[in-house]
Order: C-alpha cells, then structure tokens, then sequence
C-alpha cells in the first residue's frame, strides 16, 4: 500500500468508504489486540469475529497472552488462539485497541506480516498511526464503542453476540460508566447494546466485582509500604511480594484505580517488578489520573500510551531506580496540572 489513510475525528460515523471496501474485500484477515488484554481487548476483538462473521467472513482473532477466565462468558471466548495458530497467509490484519505495533506483542510477526495490510482501529489518544488505514478516535470511551458505528456502517446489527462482546469493553474501560469519558454518547451506546441483548448485570459481576483471594493478599502485603507526597500516591510491587501472595506476573487487581481514589491524591502509579521482552529486569507501570491531570503524556514519553486519566508503559531496570525516577516525572505531571487549572480558573474570574 502507498499512502497511509488516517481517519480522525468528525468523519465517523460516516465511515471512510476505503475503511469498509477493504474489510468487505478481505478473504483471510487476522484480527489481533494487545498483550494482557483487557476487556476492551477481548471485546473488541470478539466483537470484530462476530461483525466479519456477519458479513461472511471467518477471521483468526489472535492475542499473545491468553484472555483471564473473568472474561470467559464473552460469547466466542474460546476461539481467541495464540501465536503458534498464526501463520502467514492472510490477505488483511486488524489491529484493536492498541497503539503502537509493539503492543500486538509476538501475534505481529514483521517478517511474516509487513506485506499484508494493516488496519488499525483505537481510540488512544497516544495512537501512533501504524497501520495502512488508520482510524483513531480519542473521543470514544473505548474500541468497543468504535465498532458499534463500524457495524452501523456496515449495516450489521448490534445484537446478540456483538453486542455482549462490545457492551464489555465499554463498560471495563469506562470503569462501569464512571471514567470522565462517560458522556451521553457513551450511555446511548450501551443502551443500545443492551437493547440488543448485552447482560449489564453479568458483565459486571464477572468483570469489575470479582477479585481473586490471592489479590486482596498482594494488596495487603504492598499497601504497607504506599507512599504518598504531594499529590501522587505510589506502591512497587516486588516479585517476591506477588509470589508470596500467589498472584501472577501481570496482576495487580487494578490497585492503582483504588489509589487515585485516594483525598488528595491527584495522580497515583503501581510499578509491577517483571522481566521484559529480552528477558532483562523491567517495570510495568500503571498510572491514573483525575480529571484535570495527564498521565498519557508521562507513559508515551517512557515509550509506553494510554488515555489522560489512565496510561502504562514498560520500563527496562530494577524497581527502586525506575520507580524514583518515574515519580519524579508524576511530580511533573501534577505540577503541570495544577498551574493549568489554576490558569483556567483565573480566566474564568
Ligand atoms: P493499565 O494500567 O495496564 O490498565 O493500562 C492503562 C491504559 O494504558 C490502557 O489504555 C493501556 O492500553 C495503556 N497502556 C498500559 N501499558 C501500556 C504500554 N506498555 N504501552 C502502551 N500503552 C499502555
Ligand atoms: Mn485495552
Ligand atoms: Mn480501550
């Protein structure tokens, strides 16, 4: 493909024509979201399965790390495979809620898939623009979202299958409809996916009210030892702490939500002690804001993305040297933060 097509903003719902033509052309397409996916990722790519579906198509929808069990009554959760089922032979590849390349992990084979045209469907505002035909829109709550208008425009009805799929990303990314995000749209949105037969009430038990035992020990042993200074709240999470309380490599049971939650706290981190890609000491970092705060910003300059009130990025080095410096950057942040809203409050008078 020559020229690469971003469609942004105001153009959706009318989608771009080229967006629609090559999925309706597409034969062999591998659909594909990010590594430890999230409802958003699972949603989405489900909800992409059973759109394609609708349309005649049978996708391979793929993801690097297998999807947790909370997320196994999402219709066609067993059909995710993982990187030994991707070959080479597909004539399309859609990216999902990811934004950047890296984040596709090992599904993304660049010997075996550079040829093959890229679409990539998100809504981070830290997209960067990977695919052939890029369509980003920061002002949906999540990916899921996106695809309702997609299969408007493809005039596939947002029913049964679908609309469980896509009523799940929106209602794990929004938090259960309470991100600042949450606007009118959104709520028409999830009505709509209701209407079609989306179990709020189920999604949200197995999703957002469920937590194994092994998380509520991991949070006692760290919260020991949260830090708390001008306006950012902190916790490391060693490997031997997880190991201890039995949790795995990339759980934290979503503590660093609870933490912004915190009076006075403006902007809060969870660094989780791993091993990246190369096998090398990193960090993962979790971090959220409140409104009026940007922690997308801090995480795409560590080479990670995110949205203003919730980003992450991984970090090559030992926990106590990259969770020092990264706090030093939320300091930034929080500084930034509050000058700008006292600017705003003194030109509203
Ligand atoms: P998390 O803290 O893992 O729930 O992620 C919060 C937000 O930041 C989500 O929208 C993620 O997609 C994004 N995010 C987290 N880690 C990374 C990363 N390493 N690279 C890019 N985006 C990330
Ligand atoms: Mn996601
Ligand atoms: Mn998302």
């Amino acid at each position: 493909m020559a020229l690469a097509t971003t469609i942004m903003g105001d153009t959706w719902p009318q989608l771009d024509a080229l967006l629609i033509s090559t999925l309706r052309n597409a034969e062999r397409i591998l659909c594909v979201s990010h590594v430890a996916p999230d409802g958003d990722a699972i949603g989405s790519l489900l909800g992409m399965g059973w759109i394609l579906r609708a349309i005649g198509k049978n996708p391979t929808l793929a993801l690097q790390d297998a999807p947790g069990e909370e997320f196994s009554f999402v219709p066609g959760y067993a059909d995710i495979v993982g990187e030994a089922q991707v070959t080479a032979g597909y004539d399309l590849i859609v990216c999902l809620d990811a934004s950047s390349p890296d984040r596709m992990g090992s599904i993304y084979r660049t010997a075996d898939h550079v040829a093959i045209p890229l679409v990539v469907i998100d809504h981070h505002v830290t997209n960067t623009r990977f695919g052939h035909i890029n369509w980003v829109e920061p002002g949906c709550a999540a990916t899921c979202q996106m695809l309702i208008y997609l299969a408007d425009a493809m005039q596939v009805p947002v029913t049964g299958p679908i609309a469980q799929a896509l009523l799940t990303g929106l209602v794990t990314d929004t938090l259960g409809f309470r991100t600042s995000n949450t606007t009118a749209r959104v709520m028409q949105a999830a009505m709509r996916l209701m209407d079609g037969g989306g179990n709020l009430v189920q999604i949200v038990d197995w999703t957002l009210r469920r937590t194994p035992f092994s998380i509520i020990k991991l949070w006692g042993e760290v919260l020991n030892q949260v830090q708390f200074k001008d306006g950012v709240i902190w916790v490391t999470i060693s490997r031997a702490q997880r190991e201890s309380a039995g949790v795995d490599d990339k759980e934290s049971g979503g503590l660093a939500n609870q933490l912004v939650t915190v009076v006075g706290a403006d902007i809060s981190a969870t660094f989780n002690e791993t091993v990246d890609t190369q096998g090398r000491a990193a960090v993962e970092c979790s971090f959220r804001a409140k409104e009026g705060f940007d922690v997308s910003k801090v995480a795409f300059a560590l080479g990670g993305g995110g949205h203003p009130p919730a980003a992450g990025c991984t970090i090559a080095g030992s926990l106590d040297e990259i969770s020092k410096r990264v706090v030093a950057e939320l300091h930034e942040a929080r500084r930034i933060g509050t000058l700008m809203q006292t600017a705003e409050q003194k030109s509203r008078g």
